[in-house]
């Protein structure tokens, strides 16, 4: 879906969440977290920092949703989220907050069939904007390069040329990113703020599921029938390319099943 600029006064008038009747959703947040929303098409990036420091405080306990409603206010179709396609709850939380929200999928080319149907599913479904964005490399021309299985001989590497790559490139043009990521998912995780300035890319990065634990993800997706990718029945509990990627067994970590045996734990975005 297309939609044309829409400044924040007029997207507050759309907005759900916070808004109640005749209140725009900009002094609903204002009012219930002391949290300003500015338009920030016109902000530098020591404007932005200060921004986001201030946004992860005063929203540091805010809902999921009323987070992504003042990210959607503030950035608008500057904004851009990132989804593994685990499930479709941060893509359907933010086609809450943004109807047409663009989403950004990173397509290794080595993703389970599971996992492109439930892209496929949710790009269907749900109100977005879906970016599949792929490497500069076929896994085919990969594997001239640099040898088969890059994988297995060095993962930094593929997941440098197959994922951080490619996301720093379909991040370029916006302001803010939206993820999934969660602080109960590793120890590294923990205390992962809202809203925090991504010093890397330059740009400001929204977690507004950072406080949930699985057990609300779930929930969530069963009061609003959001898809969930199939894998996760099957004992997958966070799904990231197939050669890298097991079931977690009973008392193991969320992400025990990612890179398991390697001295690894994070692809490199988040990290
Ligand atoms: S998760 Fe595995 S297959 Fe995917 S990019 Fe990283 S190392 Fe390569």
């Amino acid at each position: 879906m297309t939609i044309a600029p829409t400044s924040p006064t007029q997207l507050a008038s759309q907005l759900p969440g916070s808004v109640q009747h005749g209140v725009s959703a900009a002094d609903a947040l204002h009012a219930r977290y002391g949290v300003t929303v500015a338009d920030a098409r016109s902000l530098g990036k020591a404007e932005l920092e200060l921004l986001a420091e201030d946004a992860g405080v005063r929203l540091a306990d805010a809902r999921a949703i009323d987070i992504l409603t003042w990210a959607a206010l503030t950035f608008g179709h500057n904004l851009v989220v990132a989804s593994s396609m685990s499930d479709g709850v941060v893509a359907h939380l933010a086609s809450r907050a943004f109807p047409g929200v663009k989403v950004a999928f990173l397509d290794t080319g080595l993703h389970f069939a599971e996992t492109l149907g439930t892209r496929d599913a949710i790009a269907a479904t749900l109100d977005i904007e879906l970016l599949n964005t792929t490497p500069a490399l076929t896994v085919e021309q990969q594997a001239q390069k640099f040898g088969p299985n890059l994988w297995a001989t060095d993962p930094d590497k593929c997941c440098e040329m197959r994922k951080v790559t490619p996301l720093q490139q379909v991040l370029a043009p916006f302001q803010a990113w939206v993820t999934g990521i969660r602080g109960d998912e590793t120890a590294a995780r923990v205390g992962t703020p809202v809203v925090l300035w991504d010093e890397r890319r330059g740009m400001v990065k929204v977690n507004p599921i950072a406080r949930w634990s699985h057990e609300e993800v779930e929930a969530y997706a069963r009061r609003h029938g959001v898809l969930i990718n199939p894998l996760q029945q099957l004992g997958f509990a966070s799904i990231g390319c197939a050669p890298c990627t097991r079931p977690v067994r009973p008392g193991e970590s969320i992400r025990a099943g990612r890179w398991a045996g390697a001295d690894k734990s994070e692809c490199g975005i988040h990290a």
